[in-house]
């Protein structure tokens, strides 16, 4: 039989009905909305080249090397030409219409034609989107089409994937699924869990009209994240969708329109549409008892599926289907995924800083805890494990600027994990097996997936956080609109020295000139932007580990401790060491450096400070400086801080988070507690940015927070002047800043 209903089709015969068509079968039966189809079978396909004789040619044709362009391009021509220059035989025409015109019934109506490959949607190998769909294929043009597809196993990126991984030409076939067009009002994308990290969250992507318009990326969608056991959305993002796609009434070609300006920032979905679509989501996911990647559709009030598969994506992490059989991984150790990406490597067991050397390029650093001096170790890495720290710990900041993956907070991985074993992190998740990956694969249709290098203009300023000076290029890279935080401390601790003993032993002029230079490299990078230096901000269990250490006080809680300004308020004279850095800096033209001063809880600290800066001989009026808000008190003392002339308040959420909660930033044992969202934080911050407005104090973000979607939802809300965000977040920060301006000025004048 060269045609079958969709709704006979199961998923066992994806041989003959190809993935998508099993996959919709299999759907329909479930009982979930699947528009009414037939498809033409994979047998269907062989008969025809075989009975035509063209199947010996098609193979020869495409044995092509997969790294050979010109190669592929002609293979391609050559089986295209060969399939589609061959007449269908008659009957199989008749067949393929009778089902038409059986489904049709009266009406002429028009139809998806959809590739569905035998190889295609397996668990283990995602050709999605290799092969053609034709949409809104009117009745003449059936026919051509269903060939089309047939051809389009033969598309160059489909011969290179095939012979890239492996899949002989002639195991693959193709079935045609033909299916009821939906005239869709609105449609999109669902993820039944996060398709990166795999979380117990849905993600829905939505748009006007017909899908596609989402996932070609023509349209940006609105955005919608789901919790997966209440099924309410915990965020809403509301895109600026400019054009739609539908079926041109006359012709049946899908078109693209602009959308009328009141629909445009208007939400796709509604909350009950999107519990419905998640409930559908939880079934298919139930179902196939493995995460789906669903297309779905809205036309009159009816929701319809087009089509589901397995996110592919979580797949390189832990097995998604092992954590579903109760939770159990393969991880050999857990923790915070502090730096995304993953890696393999051979691990190596760093318990004193004398064995550093032993790092080579491409190896996995497992420590207690990453020290400053450890960086261009950790350079040479593919990826750090820490057993100590949190998302803000120094492994976890330095992880992310050098743009290594990295797991922080395992409590065991140095006793766990031995040296020389073969070993893989995945930094999203925070999961450690054994083993290493296969190489990546190449990933044709992300590489073929437009990228949007304008950046995103909006009025709130997003800016970037830098610690240490070698990242500076990458962070200018991001088209950032100035640094929101260079920490200093970095730039001293890899020193080796604490600032006592490297002035002792190479002088003062020797400290300022290091200070400058690390400085500069930033400054330069992001001139004219700003850049926001600030000063040492090192609690006194770093410095211990340094020369010169032995000398610092040993405290109970350093995080509570001798640190910020109050140290350098203490030590007046290391203080202007630094503050001269600033002097010697402005005096060469760099006027885009801002200075900023850490840990201040009240107007004295802040006094204490200018004075210093006075005591150097910078006119506090002549450059912009300003302090961090980390506690409390420094919040609630905002008022008086602008008295005293700061230009700046930036909010310092992950120390305010810890002295707020009373939770260790550095502790894993209360890494759970450790929320920069709690409402308590939230009203402080929310009422000190309204604080500083009214006092004409410009106001910012530059903990870990402020590259998080919601807190940046809060903060524009809440009038920031501008966020500082982590290297690889802020073209998202960007993105989602527009967002909530754009929602934010439509709100105002409707
Ligand atoms: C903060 O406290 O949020 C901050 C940015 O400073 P650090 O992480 O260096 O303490
Ligand atoms: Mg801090």
């Amino acid at each position: 039989m060269g045609v079958e209903w969709l709704e006979d089709v199961r998923a066992a015969d994806i041989d003959r009905a190809g993935g998508k068509a099993a996959s919709l079968g299999e759907l329909h039966a479930a009982g979930l909305p699947v528009p009414p189809g037939f498809v033409v079978t994979a047998d269907t396909y062989r008969q025809f080249i075989e009975n035509a004789e063209i199947d010996g040619p098609l193979f020869d044709a495409v044995a092509v090397g997969h790294e050979d362009s010109a190669g592929l391009r002609e293979a391609h021509e050559r089986a295209h030409a060969l399939i589609m220059d061959t007449p269908l035989p008659d009957a199989v025409e008749t067949e393929i219409l009778d089902a038409y015109y059986e489904m049709a019934g009266e009406e002429r109506i028009f139809v998806a034609v959809r590739s569905s490959a035998t190889a295609e949607d397996l668990p283990d190998a995602s050709f999605a989107g290799q092969q053609e769909t034709f949409l809104n294929v009117g009745e003449d043009a059936i026919l051509d089409r269903v060939k089309a597809c047939w051809a389009s196993l033969f598309s160059q990126r489909a011969i290179y994937y095939r012979n890239r991984q492996g899949f002989a030409h002639d195991e693959v076939d193709i079935a045609v699924v033909v299916q009821e067009m939906v005239d869709a009002e609105k449609s999109g994308v669902l993820f039944t869990s996060h398709p990166s990290t795999g979380a117990a969250q849905m993600i829905i992507e939505a748009a006007w009209g017909l899908g596609e318009a989402v996932v070609s990326g023509t349209v940006s969608p609105d955005n919608y994240v789901v919790d997966k056991r209440t099924l309410r959305p915990e965020s809403v993002t509301v895109a600026d969708k400019k054009v739609l796609m539908e079926r041109d009434g006359q012709t049946g070609e899908t078109i693209e329109r602009p959308v009328t300006d009141a629909r445009r920032a208007e939400r796709v979905l509604s909350d009950a549409e999107i519990e419905a679509l998640c409930a559908m989501g939880a079934e298919v996911e139930d179902h196939y008892e493995t995460p789906q990647d669903v297309e779905w559709a809205m036309a009159d009030e009816t929701l319809y599926m087009l089509q589901s598969r397995p996110i592919t994506t979580i797949a390189d992490a832990p097995d998604p289907a092992v954590e579903q059989d109760g939770g159990a991984t393969d991880a050999i150790v857990e923790g915070l995924g502090a730096s995304p990406g993953t890696a393999s490597g051979t691990a190596r067991v760093i318990t004193k800083l004398d064995h550093l050397d032993q790092v080579r390029e491409g190896d996995v650093i497992i420590t207690e805890m990453t020290m400053p001096d450890m960086v261009p170790a950790m350079k040479r890495a593919a990826g750090i494990i820490t057993d100590e720290g949190g998302m803000t710990s120094h492994a976890s900041i330095v992880s992310r600027e050098l743009g290594v993956p990295a797991v922080v907070g395992t409590q065991q991985a140095t006793r766990i994990i031995d040296d020389g074993q073969q070993i893989t992190l995945d930094g999203d998740r925070g999961v450690v097996t054994a083993g290493r990956l296969a190489e990546p694969e190449p990933a044709p249709v992300e590489a073929a997936r437009p990228t949007t290098p304008v950046k995103p203009m909006t009025a709130t300023k997003v800016l970037v956080n830098v610690s240490i000076p070698e990242a500076a290029e990458r962070a200018a890279a991001t088209g950032a609109d100035g640094v929101g935080l260079l920490r200093m401390e970095h730039m001293v601790l890899s020193l080796g020295r604490t600032p006592a003993a490297y002035v002792e032993h190479h002088g003062e002029r020797a400290y300022i000139d290091e200070l400058i230079a690390g400085i500069r490299q930033v400054a330069d990078e992001f001139y004219p932007r700003p850049v926001r230096v600030r000063t040492l901000d090192a609690p006194t269990d770093e410095f211990r580990e340094l020369d010169g250490g032995a000398a610092e006080p040993i405290e109970h809680n350093p995080m509570m401790g001798f640190r910020g300004i109050r140290r350098s308020l203490a030590h007046p004279d290391e203080f202007r060491y630094e503050l001269t850095a600033f002097k010697r800096l402005f005096g060469l033209g760099y006027d885009n450096v801002e200075i900023m001063f850490p840990m201040v809880n009240d107007a004295k600290d802040v006094r204490g400070a200018r004075r210093e800066l006075e005591a150097v001989g910078i006119d506090p009026q002549e450059c912009r400086w300003g302090v961090m808000i980390e506690t409390p008190a420094a919040a609630l003392a905002v008022d008086a801080m602008a008295a005293e002339g700061i230009d700046f308040a930036s909010f310092g959420t992950n120390d305010l988070t810890q002295y707020m909660l009373a939770v260790d930033r550095n502790n894993e044992q209360v890494a759970d507690r450790f929320d920069e969202l709690h409402p308590a934080v939230l009203r402080l911050i929310g009422q000190t940015i309204e604080q500083c407005r009214a006092e004409g104090v410009a106001t910012s973000i530059c903990g870990q927070a402020g590259s998080k979607s919601t807190m940046v939802q809060f903060l524009v809300e809440a009038g920031i002047s501008s966020i500082s965000a982590n290297i690889d977040a802020v073209r998202d920060v960007q993105h989602e800043v527009k967002r909530v301006e754009q929602r934010l000025i439509l709100d105002a004048i409707r």
